[in-house]
């Protein structure tokens, strides 16, 4: 059996992990300034994180969620603490579009409507309902209609207010990246994020915010909203949530209660799941990693300044676009090739995404702005 062909593919054999850096087969050293599309939070086989994944490998890999799983409640506990949603919800699944389905469904659930606004260049996942939301008909079969969305021009209030003028009492949800990763990093101004939440709950809809790729302690505080003073109904996370195991999470306000039957999963929040959940979490606290990214972003700034042809930077602490005035594509495969650097791309041709670890040390950021600035001079 061949492998079904979903991504051209970088014509790297990766083998291993240390730190910022990965190893192909043959043994020769990369520096990941991506993460696998910002999945590397910690660092790669961090040594807490290997700790407790062995540790409860050896207990409890699996159960079902009809019995206790106390690792459950303390990983719900400690998200709630370093996130500051103490008196949220958490509702546990495996991937980011699944996040985003069940934030949609229970949206629904809460107020029995089915239109949502979703924003122009928006990316929120595969899965019906998440695809549905995204601004990419390329990846939206027939059995995904998406009639039920509204696509507005993002943070543009007008567009907003008309829209809730005269659809209001329709509209089920906002969904919203404050942060938008795949379009280019394009973040969401302040005043628009307050915008979505005064007219959510003016007309009792539910402002879901899809924190998969911008949140996690990457931007220098936990979510990218909270540079807005926002309180989102729902949250989703996932990718850096567990550092490459399979985890994510919906943070769901205390006013959408739970019925039984309502959501449900099987492998959803696995004891081996929280496990790297939790080794997250605890390394994101010991290791100051959210003061930590939002040094590691103004240090990568304040040297970019000087490299030729980059006309805008757009993103905080390490998610960041770098917008040049000619199209990435050979810079990034020379940044790979030559220099042995992952980078991202993303829908703007020009941009190029940079997520590295927040773990990163200023030496290595050092290595992507020597070879950064060899090959822009
Ligand atoms: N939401 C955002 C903002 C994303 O960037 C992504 C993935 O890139 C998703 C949702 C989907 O996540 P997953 O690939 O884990 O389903």
């Amino acid at each position: 059996m061949d492998l079904f062909k979903v991504y051209p593919l970088l014509d790297v054999a990766l083998e291993k992990g240390k730190g910022a850096f990965v190893f192909d087969t043959k043994g020769q050293r990369y520096l990941d300034f991506y993460g696998g599309h910002a999945v590397i939070s910690i660092g790669h086989a961090h040594p807490h994180y290997l700790k407790l994944l062995s540790e409860q490998l050896e207990k409890l890999v699996f159960y079902s969620n009809s019995v206790h799983l106390e690792i459950q409640q303390t990983l719900a506990e400690k998200l709630g603490r370093l996130a500051d949603y103490p008196s949220y919800n958490l509702f546990l699944v495996n991937s980011g579009a699944e996040a985003n389905e069940n934030a949609l469904k229970l949206a629904s659930f809460y107020n029995n409507r089915k239109k949502v606004i979703a924003f122009k260049g928006a990316f929120h996942g595969r899965t019906a309902a998440a695809v549905a939301v995204t601004d990419n008909p390329k990846i939206k079969p027939a059995i995904n209609p998406d009639d039920h969305v509204i696509f507005l021009p993002f943070n543009n209030k007008e567009a907003l207010k008309n829209t809730f003028k005269e659809q209001g009492d329709e509209i089920c949800a906002v969904i919203i990246e404050a942060i938008q990763g795949v379009n280019g990093i394009y973040e969401a101004d302040n005043s628009f994020l307050q915008k979505i939440q005064e007219l959510c709950q003016q007309y009792n809809a539910i402002f879901i915010a899809d924190e998969v790729q911008c949140g996690y302690a990457r931007t220098g505080k936990f979510f990218a909203h909270q540079f807005a003073n926002v309180q989102p109904d729902i949250i989703t996370t996932a990718k850096g949530m567990g550092n490459g195991f399979p985890v994510a999470g919906v943070l769901i306000n205390e006013k959408i209660q739970a019925v039984y039957g309502m959501l449900g999963t099987t492998f959803g929040g696995s004891p081996l799941a929280c496990a790297a959940a939790l080794a997250v979490l605890d390394v994101i606290e010991s290791e100051n990693l959210i003061e930590h990214s939002k040094a590691m972003g103004q240090y990568l700034l304040d040297n970019l300044k000087d490299i030729k042809g980059l006309k805008q930077i757009r993103g905080k602490g390490l998610i960041l676009g770098l917008e040049f005035d000619y199209l990435i594509k050979d810079l990034r495969n020379n940044l790979l090739f030559k220099h042995q650097i992952f980078t991202g791309n993303s829908n703007n041709a020009n941009t190029l995404r940079v997520l590295p670890s927040l773990a990163i040390q200023t030496s290595e950021i050092d290595l992507f702005l020597d070879a950064l600035n060899k090959e822009t001079k």
